[in-house]
């Protein structure tokens, strides 16, 4: 399954495509029930989708790090 992201600017964060019904879907959307809440559409778990789901952690992560640096 190929997915498409689109950047959101202004939070400096992406959504997701939906790649049968074009719905832009947050990851607050997908990452309980990883399917797509307008068509139902199942999303397959692949490097890409885990990636756009981790997103937030890894940045926590590196915005911890960065404290801990200072
Ligand atoms: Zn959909």
């Amino acid at each position: 399954m190929k997915y498409t992201f689109r950047k959101l600017n202004e939070l400096n964060d992406r959504v997701l495509l939906c790649p049968r019904c074009c719905e832009t879907l947050y990851r607050t959307d997908i990452e309980h029930y990883t399917s797509c809440p307008y068509c139902a559409l199942m999303l397959e778990m692949n490097d890409e989708l885990e990636d756009f789901l981790l997103e937030p952690i890894v940045e926590g992560w590196a915005i911890t790090e960065q404290r801990r640096m200072t």
